[in-house]
């Protein structure tokens, strides 16, 4: 193995979430000649969540959401390391990662999202299917439709859709019309919040445009029901009730990785790295976390979602060459609101900014032009 030059500082970049997508596109633009860039990922692709939705509903193909994150590291002249990071053993600066060498660093950065809470409900990991890793979502969704197209002609298919946030929402939607579309008649989505009403945080028009929406799809909304189990084919609620069904999906928003608790960084009450504007972690200058997978402490209400990752890109690309050059580095501030666009799967969406919502096909267009061009950015084209 080459050795390293060790003039030069070592940088690894660990998962290739949002964030880091546009760290190596920026450095594969423009080169930081004085490090070595390493990236641990563990698989060559990563899938963009904004258009997951358009995937179950069936607009995209599987291949329109991946962006291809090993051919933009070694564009950006990295060596890639294929597995998962399991810990950062921080007083001898390496990277414990799953059947390889650890890998030593200067300077990392941790962009490895969150995965699913309430996976601990007894029957939820053997029989629900989890919207994160969104990767294996993708995957379990078309066994979904093949399952449904089976069953349907002989008895009709129930989903279950547990969690009334603005991921249960779309999924229940784009779930409802991909079905139809694939000839399932006898079709019954049923989406269970266990809140007062759906979509809290959003404003409430929000919420009732899509109550209304539902009224005219095969889509049911059950608010103030919380799941205590998931067996083969019931799901059973807090207030004795149950329901039967034939495929559920779990998407009850996010919780944290092991990898910063085991690591004994410093971590929020949920297990998400601390950060400072900076996006540095809490007493680790050469240590950044971004993404779903850290809280700034400055804002620790900030919802765990894709558009903060985004924005966050710029002023990582920023800090870290900084880092590296000596200079001053930049303070990330959230955005205060944001443009929220749910898919319905029939071509149209229903949106919020600023307190008003809005819906049709001119918001799904929208949404549309929005994540193609994101998308656009990574495109590798030699
Ligand atoms: C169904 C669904 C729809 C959503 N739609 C939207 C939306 O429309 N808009 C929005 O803003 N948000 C949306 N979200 C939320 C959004 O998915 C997350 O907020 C966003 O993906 C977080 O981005 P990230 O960069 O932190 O991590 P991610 O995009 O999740 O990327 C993390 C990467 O790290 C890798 N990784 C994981 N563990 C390790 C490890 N141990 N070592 C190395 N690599 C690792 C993963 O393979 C992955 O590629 C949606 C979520 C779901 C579930």
């Amino acid at each position: 193995m080459k050795q390293p030059d060790r003039g030069r500082k070592r940088l690894a970049l660990v998962g290739g979430g949002h964030t880091h997508v546009q760290v190596l596109r920026s450095f594969g633009t423009r080169p930081v000649d004085d490090a070595e860039l390493t990236v641990v990922i563990p698989s060559p692709l990563a899938i963009y969540s904004g258009m997951v939705s358009g995937f179950v509903a069936d607009r995209y193909a599987a291949e329109e959401l991946a962006i291809d994150v090993e051919a933009l590291a070694r564009r950006a002249r990295a060596r890639v390391v294929m597995t998962s990071a399991l810990a950062i053993d921080t007083n001898r600066h390496r990277i414990m990662v799953e059947g390889r060498e650890a890998v030593p660093y200067d300077l990392a950065s941790v962009n490895i999202g969150s995965t699913v809470a309430g996976l601990g409900t007894p029957g939820a990991r053997e029989h629900a299917i989890p919207s994160r890793p969104i990767s294996g979502l993708v995957e379990e969704i078309d066994r979904l439709v093949d399952r449904a197209r089976d069953s349907a002609r002989q008895r009709g298919f129930r989903v279950v859709v547990v969690g009334g946030g603005a991921g249960g929402v779309e999924l229940a939607f784009c779930v409802e019309h991909r079905l139809r579309r694939e000839g399932c008649t006898s079709l019954d989505v049923l989406l269970v919040n266990d809140g007062s009403r759906l979509l809290a945080g959003y404003p409430p028009s929000l919420a009732e445009r899509v109550e209304e929406h539902s009224r005219r799809r095969a889509v049911t909304i059950r608010n103030g029901r919380r799941v205590v189990a998931v067996e083969p084919d019931v799901v059973r609620f807090a207030d004795g009730a149950s329901t039967a069904q034939d495929a559920v999906i779990w998407v009850t928003g996010a919780a944290s990785h092991p990898l910063f608790r085991d690591s004994g960084l410093p971590v929020d009450d949920r297990g998400f790295a601390l950060t400072r504007p900076t996006l540095q972690v809490e007493g680790h200058e050469e240590l950044f976390a971004v993404g779903d997978c850290a809280t700034l402490r400055e804002h620790p209400d900030t919802p765990k979602a894709g558009v903060y990752a985004v924005r966050q890109g710029p002023i990582l690309s920023h800090n870290l060459r900084a880092l590296l050059a000596g200079h001053p580095l930049q303070a990330y501030i959230p955005q205060r609101d944001f443009l929220t666009l749910l898919n319905l799967g029939d071509g149209t969406a229903v949106g919020t900014k600023w307190g008003l919502s809005f819906e049709g096909r001119w918001v799904m267009e929208l949404k549309d032009r929005i994540d193609r061009r994101f998308m656009a950015r990574f495109r590798i084209t030699s």
